[in-house]
């Protein structure tokens, strides 16, 4: 990036300059804009992501046989929606956070399959492959029971493909043990971040995993290079992918059906609040592009970031999107949260959140530890440091200037009490135990 270009940016504009001191930041999106007319302007629409649905209910079969855990869902990969007053109450007493309404906890932590939100987006998209390539080949029809595909013929064909991925571990977990089931012959490019125990457990599915001493960026990079030069290697990319995006973005259909369970209304009298940790875009975009589609104006999604990697929030407050990298302003990219060590964000997820995002949070690596224990002590709810990042939204918002001023102008003043809030757990039950107690108690002086 031009060096010019960055000090102009950083000149005009205060809140970068905290982002570029490594502060905590709250940024409220400038070019959001009412649902009707933004979705006037979007290559997808709720269309694509009814596609995506009935896509993984033919597959359900097949995920059924693949995965007995998902046999009380039918072969639906989801998680519950529970509420955590008792977090709220915490969060309310220890920081201050005034929060008004209902705090809610969407567990894609313990997603079945890969334990984190990336079952979603990675999974689908092995599927959405998988059933272009046997489609291609004759050897399945969309009105078959697609349960047939787990026996050996089809495997046997399956293993002539190659899928490879660029990951800094949970993707990796989630295409390759998806990738592994089917039959295919699965390579993860890890990055530097990744942990030893998601490269064990991926390689005791039979999974190559090939190590980087580089960031995210590297490994995408090396792995897509990899995989253009095998003829039948199919990688799947993280920073432009539309089918991944689309799996995410399922998850608010599914969500409107729990929050009916609940009894809890979503209109524009009872508005809704969704915060979700921010890697390179994908999984918080399709979740977000999902939601604003089901919810329209009623919902106010925001990202949270590290405050050494919060490139979506760089890429969208400048528009340069995947032109710039946090390194470009001298932040190291480095942090605890292993799902979210991204430099540089996805073009396409900026693009598409542009018109609908409300803003985003920034959070130290030390907090995403406190929160994480909060969450044992209150709820009894293990998670990562990467999911625990969501709670800065809870946490924050109700006691925030610059929110006050986003409730003001979204004329909210007196909704907030009627509001749900809903944290986005992204990751953590198959974080081993040992593992588990090293979180626990670790504590960062910043
Ligand atoms: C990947 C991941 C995220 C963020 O998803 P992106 O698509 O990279 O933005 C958040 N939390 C966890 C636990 C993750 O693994």
């Amino acid at each position: 990036m031009e060096m010019t270009l960055i000090k102009e940016k950083l000149r005009s504009d205060p809140m970068l300059r905290k982002l570029q001191a490594a502060e905590e930041v709250i940024w409220i999106n400038p070019d959001k804009i009412p649902f009707a007319d933004a979705q006037d302007s979007s290559e997808l629409t709720m269309a694509d992501i009814d596609d995506a649905e009935a896509r993984l209910l033919r597959f359900a079969p097949f995920i059924m046989k693949c995965f007995p855990e998902t046999e009380a869902r039918g072969g639906m990969i989801e998680s519950p929606l529970t509420d955590i007053s008792d977090m709220r109450d915490l969060l309310n007493e220890k920081y201050d956070s005034h929060l008004q309404g209902r705090l809610l906890l969407k567990l894609d932590s313990h997603l079945p399959i890969a334990g984190s939100v990336k079952a979603r987006g990675g999974i689908y998209e092995v599927l959405k492959y998988t059933e272009d390539l046997a489609i291609a080949h004759g050897i399945l029809k969309k009105s078959d029971n697609y349960a047939k595909l787990a026996e050996p013929e089809y495997r046997n064909f399956f293993a002539q493909y190659t899928i490879q991925v660029g990951s800094t571990g949970n993707l990796g977990m989630s295409i390759g043990i998806m990738s592994a089931a089917v039959g295919y012959h699965a390579i993860v490019h890890m990055s530097a971040d990744a942990k030893q125990w998601k490269k064990d457990l991926l390689r005791s599915y039979g999974v190559t995993v090939i190590e980087y001493r580089a960031d995210y960026s590297e490994a995408v990079k090396n792995g897509r290079k990899q995989s253009d030069e095998n003829l039948v290697s199919y990688f799947v990319d993280d920073e432009k992918s539309r089918d991944l995006f689309l799996g995410y973005a399922v998850a608010a259909k599914r969500l409107m059906c729990q929050l009916e369970e609940k009894q809890i209304r979503v209109d524009v009298e009872h508005p809704l609040f969704v915060y979700i940790p921010c890697g390179v875009g994908g999984a918080p975009g399709g979740i977000t592009f999902g939601l604003k589609q089901v919810f329209g104006d009623a919902v106010h999604c925001f990202f949270v970031e590290p405050v050494q990697a919060p490139c979506m929030l760089l890429g969208m407050s400048t528009g340069l999107h995947n032109a710039i990298s946090v390194q470009d302003i001298g932040l190291t990219g480095l942090t605890h949260a292993d799902g979210l060590a991204v430099g540089r964000p996805s073009g396409f997820v900026g693009s598409m959140m542009e018109p609908l995002l409300s803003g985003e949070f920034t959070v130290r690596d030390g907090k995403l530890y406190d929160y994480l224990r909060d969450m044992l002590e209150a709820e009894g709810i293990f998670l990562e440091p990467s999911a625990c990042a969501a709670f800065q939204g809870a946490a924050m918002l109700e006691r925030s200037p610059e929110i006050q001023e986003y409730i003001k102008k979204n004329a909210l003043e007196e909704k907030m009490k009627r509001a749900a809030h809903i944290v986005w757990a992204t990751g953590g039950s198959l974080v081993p135990e040992e593992i588990r107690e090293e979180y626990r108690n670790t504590i960062i002086r910043e």
